[in-house]
């Protein structure tokens, strides 16, 4: 396969901006670098570096976001950075989405992929994936707020949510384990109960957790899908 034709489907930018990167230096081909994009690579033997970062050829790929404050869970906007914008340069781009998302002001765990029918499924409300947050509110929280929450509130008019976990860290910080995503759905929670949220992490969506993956505020690691779920 050409050199240009295997890294545009490895998704490094579209066949012109390829060429570019090819003509500045930044490809090596079994360590060597090469600066014509018409060479010829076996996909199956060559080991093919774009900064020194070995690529892999793969259909399907899976990153962890750790949503700073400011960016909007969006491919692209007008008016805001999106979670696209902020991504180093090791991350490929082509067709990725973030799976759900989080307000602008929300932080933390964004999954990102470019696997549709995968995070379809994840988004899927019978799949009852479990979502936790990190929540600062505004007043205390008593014990009959607390058994609320976890029973089941009204939101946004007239939808009573599935029982929820609550784990009190502070008489106002918990965190809240829902396994639905409506609209806004932890403030709107927080907001039945005579709260308000003005904090909001999200620290762990089914198998992945900030934690474990260990990554701060707007960094960004490249995970496997059979660690998701
Ligand atoms: N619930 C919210 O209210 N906001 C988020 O960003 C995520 C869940």
């Amino acid at each position: 396969m050409r050199l240009d034709k295997y890294l545009t489907e490895c998704g490094i930018g579209t066949r012109s901006e390829v060429k570019n990167i090819i003509k500045s230096g930044k490809i090596k081909v079994n360590d060597i670098i090469i600066k014509n994009n018409n060479i010829k690579i076996n996909e199956n033997k060559d080991i093919i570096s774009y900064n020194n970062n070995i690529l892999k050829y793969k259909a399907f790929r899976y990153y962890v976001l750790n949503k700073p404050n400011g960016v909007i869970s969006a491919t692209e906007d007008n008016i805001h950075r999106t979670v696209l914008d902020i991504l180093p340069n090791f991350v490929i781009k082509k067709n990725l989405f973030p799976v759900g998302r989080l307000d602008i002001d929300t932080e933390g765990l964004l999954l990102l992929t470019n696997d549709g029918k995968f995070a379809h499924s994840l988004l899927s409300p019978k799949k009852h994936i479990e979502k936790t947050y990190e929540v600062h509110l505004k007043n205390e929280i008593s014990k009959d707020d607390i058994y609320k929450l976890e029973n089941g509130v009204i939101i946004l008019n007239n939808y009573l949510t599935k029982p929820s976990k609550v784990n009190k860290l502070k008489s106002n910080k918990i965190l809240l384990t829902i396994i639905e995503g409506k609209f806004h759905q932890v403030k709107e929670m927080l907001k039945a109960i005579n709260n308000e949220v003005v904090y909001l992490k999200r620290i762990k969506f089914a198998n992945l957790s900030l934690d474990k993956l260990n990554i701060t505020t707007g960094e960004v690691i490249e995970i496997n899908k059979e660690d998701i779920i």
